[in-house]
């Protein structure tokens, strides 16, 4: 059964009808918003946003607070909501989808000023003795968010909340499966006293996200899958759109022989559990020295066994898998390790005793790169643990991966942690811990390889909401001048090349 489904059009607009992946209940239904629709949202928000841009860091602040505070009043509603849309654990509804945004826009509405202060400092080298230049963050105007379905809030409220500060407005289309939590966000927002154009949800499927794109917004901010990003990279580079791209990931953990066994066994678990394993940095590969394979795989089976699943809503550990076309994945991924030699030592096979989608947690060994579950992002509650010789080894084939989004590793030599992370060719790397760096706001957070481009988050995500407007100011009483131009101007220019540049010293203190 589909969860998410096409139904007749009522008003000549495709239309989906949306089912909870627990109870298989319809839960609503929406209609796509038209190109045309999607146009006229841009042009709306890009007037809301003329007024907002004149607002002062204070204001917009002031609004965000309000938010905040529409968030805690409302948490239960969001929780109940997304736990409906998603099937999503209750602790990791409130985490993820209220704590979480709480943090991020609080961070922006206390931090934003400061991120984005106009700076003036005197030119550099030569240029000191002339020049000034002013910074000033601009706003670059209308903002097209697109989100996936695996933190319906969480992806929005973030990247909402920097646009926002930064002076932008936001015209958001969220995914097909999860239409309704961006509703409610919307509702916060207005709640907020935020102006009713300044954040727009437009509803719809691929085709909506490929409108919004074309429809003349000033910067995308798109959160999904590496084909999707493909496609609305390649049309923000013909129409020279900036676009951040935080695309899926495939993220490894390693254990190091000084581990504390215990610890990183419950982070595998919590790494490749957390959200039912729909998190682009859920841990997805776990690589154990055969020194301490079998150790660190007893305690992962038994901390695995203990979890529980249940078809009631929002209850027990591991959550529903939110959507069919995730399964399919996910089941598609494990026959193909079966077929391989992988050896199921927990789970494995789709948890048919339950009502809605769900596939248990589950813990696999005897893996290899030559299986689609150590290559492809399975974005599913699965533990595959391979056997390596040692660090490098693990080091070696966490590396081997066409993405590279973040990871994890997990020592009781501090040092020994950082040196290994610097050499893991992610965007970014946790050390004793599951990786958080989206939760960190300071943490710039983006994939390498195909995981992403750009970055977001903190100083360097809200200043990618603004055009860095540099103001070069002379400062010199006394028109520079220039022409005409003789002989002996060029020949000066030359000594002056000769004088300051060829002298190794004077060259250190005049740049
Ligand atoms: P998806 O790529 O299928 O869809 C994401 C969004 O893009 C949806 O809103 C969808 O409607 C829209 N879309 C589809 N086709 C489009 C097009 N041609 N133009 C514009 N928009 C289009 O991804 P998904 O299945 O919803 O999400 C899961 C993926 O997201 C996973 O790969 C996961 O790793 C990734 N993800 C990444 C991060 C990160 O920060 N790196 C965070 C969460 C999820």
């Amino acid at each position: 059964m589909a969860l998410f489904e096409a139904i007749p059009p009522e008003s000549g607009r495709r239309r989906y009808r949306v089912k909870s992946p627990v109870t298989l209940e319809s839960i609503g239904s929406f209609d796509c918003a038209t190109d045309e629709d999607v146009k006229a949202a841009v042009m709306r928000a890009r007037k809301a946003q003329r007024e907002w841009a004149r607002c002062s860091f204070e204001e917009r602040a002031e609004a965000l607070w309000r938010l905040v505070d529409a968030f805690v009043e409302r948490q239960d509603e969001i929780v109940e909501l997304v736990m409906q849309e998603t099937g999503k654990a209750r602790n990791e509804a409130i985490s993820m989808e209220v704590m979480a945004p709480c943090m991020q826009i609080a961070h922006y509405a206390k931090r934003a000023s400061r991120y984005l202060k106009t700076r003036t400092r005197r030119a550099s080298g030569l240029m000191r003795f002339a020049k000034k230049v002013t910074l000033v963050y601009q706003p670059l105007g209308v903002v097209g968010l697109i989100t996936p379905w695996n933190g319906p809030v969480a992806l929005v409220a973030n990247p909402l909340a920097q646009a926002l500060m930064a002076g932008n407005a936001v015209v958001h289309k969220p995914s097909e499966v999860t239409p309704l939590s961006a509703l409610l966000v919307k509702e916060l927002t207005e709640s907020a006293g935020l102006p009713a154009d300044l954040y727009q949800v437009v509803q719809g499927d691929g085709e909506t996200g490929r409108a919004l794109v074309e429809a003349g917004v000033d910067k995308v901010s798109f959160t999904g899958s590496v084909a999707t990003g493909r496609k609305v990279g390649e049309v923000c580079g013909r129409n020279l759109i900036p676009v951040t791209l935080e695309l899926g990931g495939k993220d490894a953990m390693i254990v190091c022989r000084d581990a504390d066994l215990d610890r990183a066994a419950d982070g595998a678990v919590r790494g490749s559990f957390f959200n039912t394993g729909h998190y682009c940095c859920g841990t997805e590969r776990v690589y154990v020295p055969e020194s301490i394979y079998e150790s660190f795989t007893e305690k992962v089976v038994a901390m695995t066994r203990a979890l529980t699943q249940t078809d009631s809503v929002g209850e027990g550990d591991v959550g529903a898998v939110f959507w069919d076309k995730q399964m399919d994945i996910i089941e598609s991924h494990m026959a193909d390790a079966k077929a391989k030699g992988a050896t199921v030592l927990v789970g494995g096979e789709r948890n048919r005793s339950l009502s809605g989608y769900f596939f248990p947690p589950t813990v696999v060994v005897d893996v290899d790169h030559g299986m689609d579950l150590m290559r492809l992002e399975t974005f599913g509650p699965i533990v595959a643990i391979q056997k390596v010789k040692d660090e490098e080894e693990a080091l070696e084939l966490a590396n081997d991966s066409d993405y590279g989004l973040s990871g994890n590793i997990w020592t009781s030599d501090l040092a020994r942690g950082a040196r290994l992370a610097e050499r893991l060719v992610t965007g970014s790397v946790s050390v004793n811990d599951i990786s958080v760096t989206y939760g960190v706001a300071e943490a710039p957070f983006g994939g390498l390889k195909s995981s992403g481009v750009g970055q977001v988050n903190g100083e360097v995500g809200i200043r990618g909401y603004c055009h860095a407007h540099p103001i070069v100011t002379d400062t010199t009483k006394k028109a520079p001048g220039g022409y005409p131009y003789t002989p002996e101007s060029a020949e000066g220019l030359r000594k002056a090349v000769k004088m300051l540049f060829g002298n190794r010293i004077l060259r250190k203190l005049i740049v």
